[in-house]
This record gives structure tokens, C-alpha cells and sequence, in this order.
């Protein structure tokens, strides 16, 4: 008999377009994975029920651009420029943190996502330049029980880099080595940043040859290579997040809606930061689905609440004020809404990262990625709009229990991995580099 899990009586807010919102509903789990939502669908001998009243149900948060290990430094950089976190993050303490320091940094990433209910994310690793790193991380990530798309990069920036951002291929083919199953928990990708056609054509070659998806940085109009130089170099696919791309305008939008690639942005962290403006309107017109990512904990938060309200807040002001606005007497412009900012924080960043069919909604036959928010609580509660309290009321202390391919990794408001420990190893790894 398989282990069977029901959610009863309860609001799912499944991102499937054929499903839709289903109030009053039940959702059965079987060994991990969804296999029925609807009214009075749960067995009456299931081995677990969870009474969902006053509850609601969404997928998983999936996190498209995390750079995990910096978790280390969180807060540090709050009120850090970019070219301020080349130099102090990137470089002074990336220089100093040891192997163990990035495994602890990953690990508490990780713990911060999944409190905060995020069961995916893609780990843009740009730490492993330095012997050690690489397994330090992936054995976290492992161990963590998030679902991970681990991202081979380095972490030097610029155009004075010797290699110009062509990754080293022994580290490389030790990663696939660690990381041979394509569709595992934790799985491989690369982060193709290149700054000449040359290191582009390196790493996405490498990217082909061992058939796994690619993220870069994109900031766009500032010199770097844009979607179209890629497409012209014939290096880019489907299987790609672009990162950023705040500078990009319509026709480079254009570019990769019509490749299939993904746009991922990181508004916090782009308005704090000095990226520019988050591209989420634009895109949208442009007919793309864009994702959200975290980015940078050194500076912004870890959570998918503070993405999706700051998406929003930046897209609806863009629209409304920024440059194209529509005049006084003009009609009104196309405004970004919360099912829009879920969407980018679920399905869309499934489809990102190649995982539609495995995540991402809650639809029958996908792993049991999900979240049951508490929505019976002051600061929530009277739920008028389900999709609107999700994104514009709730937060981590509202998610009660999350589940990762239908095991739990927090349950009634506690996660089930005690992070005592991991936080006075990272108070020591502070310690250290504040003296
Ligand atoms: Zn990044």
C-alpha cells in the first residue's frame, strides 16, 4: 500500500490553468506525489490527514536565482551598491571563506528557503574557482532536502578576468561526476557569464555537450553581450535563465521570447542595488513568463513574499509612471496583478528551470511540492481574495507546513531540522571576518 497524505477542506491555489482555485477541496498525496485535488477526494483511511480549514494551498516557491552561499553574510552588504559587492562580498570575503564556510552558507540558504517556503531553487553558485567549494555546497544542498538545480560558476566579474569567464572544464567535469542524474533532487547546471564570444562559445558548448540548462547574469545595455549577440553566435537555446536584464529593451525581450529562454528578475535586489529598473512589465508585454529570483541574502531577503510584493509594487509604478506611461487623458496602461506575481513565483520558475512536468502546480502527477499557509491569523485573515493574501498579506510566520516531493520539512510552524547548531557556525564564520 502506498503512504498515503490528505489535505482536506481547504482553499488550493493550484497555478494550473485547468484547475484553477478550488475552494472547499481536498488534496491527496501518494508516496510523494499528487494524485487527486477536488471536492471530497480524500481516502477515508489515508495514514496522514491535515485539516486545511482556514488554510491555503499553494505550490511550492520556485527560487530561479539564489546565490546560496551567501547566506554567510546575510545583511552585510544592506545598503551595498553593486560595484560595492564586487568589491567587498565578491571579492574580500569571497577570498576568505573556507570550503566549510560555503557548506554553511548553503545550508542555512536552504533552511532560510524552505522556513519561508521555497522547495526549489536554483543555487548560482559562483564560488568554485577555489578547491573544496563545489562538494561542500552540493553535499548541503543534499543533505537540506530543497530540490536544486546546482549552477557551476565562478566568482571573479569583470572583463580583466584572464579566462573572460570561460569555466574551468576539469571543475566542471567533477561536478558532472558528483552530479550525474539529470533528474535528480539536486541536479547540475552551468552559469555561462562570459564577457567575449569566445568564453560564450566555450561554456555554452560545454553546457550542450553534458545536456544540462544554463543561467547568466544579463544586465544589458551597459556593453556586455545581449540576447541577440548570443542568438547570432547561434551558442543559446531554450534551456537558458537570463538573469536580471534590466537594461534590455523591447527587441532583446523580443529576442528571447521568441527562443523559449527565461527571464528571471530580482527586484529587491535590482532597486537596492543600482541594476536598474525590474524589467517585470516589460517583459510581460514583451510575452514572456518572468520568474523571480532572490539573488543576494548579503543584501535583500530570502523570501519569495518580499520578490512577489516588490515585483509588483516596481511593475504597476513602471506602468504607471515610469517612462511610456500613458498620459492624463490616454487609457489606462496594462497593470501587473498578484496572480501574475504568483504565477512568476511558481510556475513560471518551473518552466525556467525545465521542471514544468515535475513542478510548480498542483496538479495531479507532480511531485508533491507545496505549502500550507495559515490564513485564520490578524495580518491575514478575513480572506477576501486568496491569491491577493497570499501575495500581499502573507509571510514566512505564516507558512505552517511545507512539503518536498511529500515529505515534510517544516510542519505546524517549525522545521523539522533543528538550525542551532548551523547558526552558531555561521556566528563564528561572522566573527571571523569582522575582525
Ligand atoms: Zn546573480
Amino acid at each position: 500500500m502506498p503512504h498515503r497524505l490528505a489535505i482536506t477542506n481547504t482553499t488550493l491555489l493550484t497555478m494550473d490553468e485547468r484547475l484553477g482555485d478550488l475552494v472547499g477541496a481536498d488534496l491527496v498525496v501518494e508516496d510523494g506525489v499528487i494524485t487527486a485535488v477536488g471536492a471530497g477526494v480524500a481516502p477515508a483511511d489515508a495514514e496522514e490527514v491535515l485539516d486545511g480549514t482556514g488554510r491555503i494551498v499553494v505550490p511550492g516557491f520556485v527560487d530561479s536565482h539564489r546565490h546560496m552561499w551567501l547566506a554567510v553574510l546575510r545583511g552585510r552588504g544592506a545598503d551595498q551598491t553593486l560595484p560595492e559587492y564586487f568589491a567587498d562580498v565578491l571579492g574580500h570575503c569571497g577570498s576568505l571563506l573556507t570550503p566549510e564556510d560555503v557548506g554553511v552558507g548553503t545550508a542555512l540558504s536552504a533552511l532560510t528557503a524552505l522556513d519561508a517556503g521555497i522547495t526549489t531553487v536554483q543555487d548560482v553558485a559562483n564560488i568554485n574557482d577555489r578547491p573544496g567549494r563545489t562538494e561542500a555546497a552540493v553535499a548541503a544542498l543534499r543533505e537540506s532536502g530543497l530540490r536544486a538545480v546546482f549552477a557551476f560558476g565562478h566568482s571573479a566579474m569583470g572583463e580583466d578576468r584572464p579566462d573572460h569567464g570561460g569555466l574551468s572544464e576539469a571543475g566542471v567535469r567533477r561536478l558532472a561526476e558528483l552530479l550525474p542524474d539529470r533528474g535528480a533532487r539536486v541536479r547540475m547546471g552551468l552559469c555561462v557569464d562570459a564577457f567575449t564570444p569566445e568564453a560564450a562559445r566555450w561554456n555554452w558548448a560545454l553546457a550542450g555537450e553534458l545536456d544540462v540548462p544554463v543561467v547568466l547574469h544579463c544586465l544589458g545595455g551597459r556593453g556586455g553581450l545581449e540576447p541577440s549577440d548570443l542568438r547570432d553566435l547561434g551558442v543559446f537555446g531554450p534551456r537558458a535563465v537570463f538573469v536580471h536584464g534590466t537594461g534590455l529593451d523591447a527587441a532583446e525581450l523580443a529576442v528571447l521570447a521568441e527562443s523559449g529562454a527565461a527571464l528571471s528578475v530580482a527586484p529587491v535586489v535590482e532597486m537596492l542595488m543600482g541594476h536598474g529598473t525590474p524589467p517585470l512589465a516589460a517583459a510581460l508585454e514583451a510575452g514572456l513568463r518572468p520568474t523571480l529570483g532572490t539573488d543576494v541574502e548579503s543584501t535583500g531577503p530570502g523570501d519569495m513574499f518580499s520578490q512577489m510584493r516588490s515585483g509588483l509594487q516596481s511593475a504597476r509604478h513602471t506602468a504607471l509612471h515610469g517612462p511610456g506611461a500613458p498620459g492624463r487623458d490616454e487609457p489606462p496602461p496594462r497593470l501587473m496583478t498578484s496572480r501574475q506575481a504568483l504565477e512568476a513565483a511558481t510556475i513560471n520558475g518551473a518552466r525556467a528551470l525545465g521542471m514544468a512536468d515535475e513542478i510548480g502546480s498542483l496538479t495531479p502527477g507532480k511531485q508533491a511540492d507545496l505549502v500550507v499557509l495559515r490564513a485564520d491569523r490578524p495580518g491575514i485573515a478575513p480572506v477576501h481574495d486568496p491569491v491577493g493574501a497570499v501575495v500581499q498579506s502573507a509571510d514566512r510566520g505564516d507558512v505552517e507546513t511545507v512539503l518536498v516531493a511529500g515529505r515534510a520539512v517544516k510542519r505546524d510552524g517549525r522545521l523539522l531540522r533543528d538550525p542551532t547548531d548551523l547558526l552558531a557556525r555561521a556566528g563564528r564564520v561572522r566573527d571571523r571576518l569582522s575582525r
